[in-house]
């Protein structure tokens, strides 16, 4: 299990110009395929079924006309899937195209760093914008936090602020990434619309202080993201059952698939074990004006209420 491989990209598409994206992106499909064979998993043989052969909207939307403006309208993310393991969803100012393609291979193999390149630089062309940001996907709370400010319309300039003051400025090269880190195990569920304290606590806990959460515990999280992936792709080889980095020791662990069958209690009680534990190392960051919790210890602006003390 490791981070997927995202771009963010300004867009500033009308709605009569959305609706025909499968359309304008079919008619141009031949051209970003000869750029990273590799998107393609069909070709890689490791038993994904899910791809397609050209762009569709995703599987749950509607295909419609008139369903997606209404889904746009209520500013709703729209995406499509696409050849391979390309996808593009779009917020109200932002999109962002992702393929399963590891971030790792992304920063240790040259032709695929070249190859992502060019398919970025290729829909930054499509979309008539000047840059994109490169990140993995929702592993690090940062890259989480920027994929959920394009999934609710915020703009790049927004983004790009955000990514600057938590990560700094970019790297000019590639060289320049001096160490990269280990796959790490994420908390994926960064979907919360409505706040609830509870929910919140336990992600925010999760998100930023994942380091003192203990393996095992970040193994039954990953199993239950998996146990997620393989129903959402009806896939079970993507379930954790298969997946070789959580051995044998732990899949004969009875204790693990007690605690997998329950994602929330077992997050929940991981949450107050830590906030136990670790009191005097937590900082729970909440905004001044609606006392809500924000998304990370530094955030300057709050998700809820939309103020900033920058
Ligand atoms: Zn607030």
């Amino acid at each position: 299990m490791g981070q997927d491989l995202r771009a963010i990209i300004p867009h500033r598409l009308k709605p009569d110009r959305i609706i025909d994206l499968p359309e304008l992106l079919n008619s141009h499909n031949k051209r970003f395929l000869t750029l990273l064979p590799e998107v393609r998993l069909d070709v890689k043989n490791i038993g994904v079924k899910h791809w397609h052969d050209g762009w569709v909207w995703f599987g749950d939307q509607p295909n419609k006309t008139s369903d997606i403006l209404e889904i746009w309208k209520k500013s709703d993310v729209i995406g499509l899937e696409g050849p391979g393991s390309l996808f593009l969803s779009f917020g109200r100012q932002c999109a962002i195209i992702g393929s399963w393609i590891r971030w790792r291979e992304f920063l240790t193999d040259r032709r695929i760093f070249n190859g992502w390149r060019a398919i970025v630089q290729y829909f930054t062309g499509f979309l008539k914008a000047s840059s994109a940001i490169y990140v993995p996907d929702s592993g690090p709370v940062n890259a989480a936090v920027a994929e959920d400010y394009v999934f609710k319309g915020n703009s790049f300039e927004t983004i790009q602020r955000f990514l600057l003051e938590q990560c700094g400025q970019p790297l000019t090269t590639i060289d320049a990434v001096e160490e990269i880190e280990k796959d790490v195990y994420f908390y994926d569920d960064f979907g919360i619309k409505e706040y609830d304290e509870d929910s919140v606590l336990t992600k925010y806990m999760w998100n930023n202080y994942i380091k003192f959460t203990t393996e095992w515990e970040r193994k039954v999280n990953l199993a239950i993201i998996l146990n997620w992936k393989a129903e959402a792709y009806e896939d079970p080889t993507v379930g954790w059952k298969y997946n070789k980095q959580l051995g044998e020791d732990f899949k004969n662990d009875i204790n693990a698939h007690n605690e997998i069958k329950d994602p929330d209690a077992f997050r929940e009680k991981v949450r107050n074990r830590i906030l136990k534990e670790h009191k005097e190392d937590i900082f729970i960051n909440r905004c001044s004006k609606c006392n809500k919790i924000v998304r990370t210890p530094k955030a300057k602006q709050c998700f809820w209420c939309g103020y900033d003390w920058h």
